[in-house]
């Protein structure tokens, strides 16, 4: 994986690329639009020695904006769209009779899609055709937002702060949209690029008030923020699912049987059976790719099926991913995880589908989950020769 905490490899990988960040906020010609993902609030604050009550997610905003960042948002916004997309095309292929022999498979984690391109190609049209959060936030940017500013999408430079270094290589996805082409997000960084540049910046985080993100893409769920860990974006798509079979909410914790118990070796690979509507189905959610490698033998040999599966590729989730801080020998992601929770289980909203701020685009611009729309700027092919 790109886990530099596990892999010592991946520690030759890592780029700066702080420097194209500080250029694009002296371009008077950019508007410099950031996104920061649910696993970064779990650590950024660790650098500084910061409680989990003082390092919120709204402060890594006002930082963000301090430095000249014109728009910041939280990518949480996007994990709810993810998940709209995602549970809709979930049910379809289910329902088509499309998971009999195979799962389908989350496609947010670019290290699991290195993965699986290379080892199991075979498996690789099992992938979700969803976009990531990160991808689809930044295609939502460029079109919908840069509409909503009334500029035009190439004046918008797009800047994302992920726990992880694999998403440095995601961002190459390609932007198709009417004449426009380019990326969907221009730079990305890492939590510990993030809390280098908030140093060099001279910004001391006890002056950094919880700012809220910017509108129109504000709104944000418990089921949002989840995403973050092991298990997390499976719990969110099957609150969805159920709401999109039976018009009505399950109880907010239905679910939880995906959570993750630990992040050691042995737990790394979570099964639970669900009932919906008298159809039972079938899940795994699973870290590290050691899990995810021994997971797929076991599908492609038969012993097991499932209908939906999860892989990520750092143990624990991106809250364990390679571009967190790193503290020698300590494990954090367990840790980190329970923060996800805890901020799931306090939300005001703990389902995407309920995400204001989502339905509003939905109706204003992507008509409904899976619409043509959609389908051009928040899903991809998954093409074997990319990555
Ligand atoms: Fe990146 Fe998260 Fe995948 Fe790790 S689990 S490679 S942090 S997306």
């Amino acid at each position: 994986g790109q886990c530099i905490t596990h892999c010592p490899v991946g520690a030759l990988r890592v780029r700066d690329d702080t420097e194209d960040i500080w250029d694009a906020i002296a371009d008077p010609d950019k508007i410099v639009v950031a996104q920061v993902a649910p696993a970064v609030r779990t650590a950024w604050g660790e650098e500084f020695g910061l409680s989990d009550e003082e390092a919120t997610v709204g402060k890594i905003l006002d930082a963000l904006k301090r430095m000249g960042v014109d728009y910041a948002f939280d990518t949480t916004f996007s994990a709810d769209l993810t998940i709209m997309e995602e549970g809709t095309e979930f049910l379809h292929r289910f329902t088509a009779g499309e998971l009999k022999e195979r799962p389908m498979f989350t496609s947010c984690c670019p290290g699991w899609l290195r993965f699986i391109k290379s080892q199991y190609p075979h498996l690789v049209r099992q992938l979700s055709t969803a976009k990531s959060p990160q991808q689809m936030f930044g295609a939502v940017m460029k079109t919908y937002f840069a509409e909503k500013l009334g500029v035009s999408p190439q004046r918008i430079y797009t800047v994302s702060v992920m726990p992880c270094v694999a998403k440095k290589g995601e961002k190459e996805m390609e932007l198709f949209y009417q004449e426009y082409a380019g990326h969907d997000v221009d730079t990305v960084i890492t939590t510990r690029e993030l809390t280098k540049m908030i140093k060099s910046a001279h910004i001391s985080p006890d002056t950094l008030s919880d700012i809220e993100s910017d509108r129109p893409m504000q709104d944000g769920t418990g089921a949002g923020v989840i995403f973050g860990v092991t298990g997390g974006v499976m719990e969110a798509a099957l609150r969805t699912a159920y709401y999109l079979l039976k018009s009505e909410n399950p109880p907010e914790d239905a679910f939880k049987a995906v959570r993750s118990t630990g992040f050691n070796e042995n737990e790394g690979i979570q099964e639970a059976d669900f009932q919906i509507d008298n159809v039972t189905v079938r899940t795994a959610a699973v870290s590290g790719l050691g899990n995810a490698r021994a997971l797929l033998d076991r599908i492609n040999k038969g012993e097991v099926h499932y209908d939906f599966v999860e892989v990520m590729a750092c143990p624990g989730g991106c809250v364990g991913g390679g571009g967190q801080p790193i503290h020698d020998g300590r494990e954090m992601a367990y840790e980190r995880g329970r923060k996800l929770y805890h901020l799931d289980e306090n939300a005001k909203r703990r389902f995407s589908h309920e995400n204001h701020d989502v339905r509003k685009m939905y109706e204003e611009y992507f008509v409904k989950p899976n619409s043509p729309k959609s389908h051009m700027l928040l899903h991809t092919e998954h093409n074997l020769e990319r990555f």
